[in-house]
C-alpha cells in the first residue's frame, strides 16, 4: 500500500488564501484525498512567450513535476498569469494525462469583486482545478455537459456544469484511486 494520499496545492506567485482554501475544499470533496498547501516556486519566467505575451502551460507542468516532493500523489499549481498551449489562444488549465502535475490559471476565472461574482469565481476555480486533476487520474473529456470532466470553451460553459462528476467519471476516478493503492 502506498502512503501517498496527498494532493499538493502549489500557489505560484501571490494567490489569495480564499482561492487556496477553495481548491483544497473542492479537491478533498471530489477525490477524498488529503491536501497540503505549499509553494514550490514563484518564478515562471522560463515559460514566458514574448510573442504571445502569455505563459506556456506545458513548461510549467514539467517544472511542477520536477519540484514535487516524493511523498505527494499529485500536484496542482495555481497561477494568476494567463496560460496558453500552442494550438489554443488560452487555456484555463492543463494537466499531464495519467501523470503527476496539473495547473490552472485564475486570470480568466476570477472576475468582479461583488459577492455574486466572487461566488461564481469560487465555483469556477473548484470546477477547473478538479477537472485538471481528473486528467492526472487518467480521465478524458466527458460529453455530459454537467460533469466536471466536460471540456469548457467559455465561462458560460464552466458556470453551466455542476460541481460533480457524472456517474461514469465517478466510477473511473474511484477505480483509478483504488488501482494506485492509496
Ligand atoms: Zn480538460
Ligand atoms: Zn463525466
Amino acid at each position: 500500500m502506498s502512503t501517498r494520499r496527498t494532493i499538493l496545492i502549489a500557489p505560484i506567485g501571490e494567490i489569495s488564501d480564499w482561492i487556496l482554501e477553495a481548491v483544497a475544499f473542492g479537491v478533498n470533496e471530489a477525490f477524498d484525498l488529503d491536501t497540503r498547501i505549499l509553494s514550490l516556486f514563484n518564478n515562471i519566467d522560463f515559460a514566458w512567450d514574448p510573442g504571445r505575451k502569455q505563459y506556456h502551460s506545458t513548461q510549467i507542468l514539467e517544472a511542477l513535476e520536477t519540484h514535487a516532493p516524493d511523498d505527494i500523489l499529485k500536484v496542482i499549481g495555481i497561477t494568476r498569469e494567463d496560460l496558453f498551449i500552442p494550438v489554443l489562444t488560452y487555456v484555463y488549465g492543463e494537466a499531464q494525462l495519467g501523470g503527476t502535475a496539473a495547473l490552472i490559471s485564475i486570470s480568466r476565472l476570477v472576475q468582479g469583486l461583488d459577492t455574486g461574482f466572487l461566488q461564481s469565481s469560487y465555483k469556477r476555480i473548484i470546477k477547473e482545478a478538479v477537472h485538471e486533476l481528473g486528467h492526472t487520474f487518467n480521465l478524458r473529456h466527458c460529453r455530459d455537459e454537467l460533469c466536471m470532466m466536460h471540456y469548457c470553451r467559455s465561462l458560460e460553459d464552466v458556470d453551466k456544469k455542476s460541481s460533480r462528476f457524472c456517474r461514469y467519471c465517478n466510477i473511473m476516478i474511484a477505480d483509478a484511486i483504488r488501482d494506485l493503492g492509496v
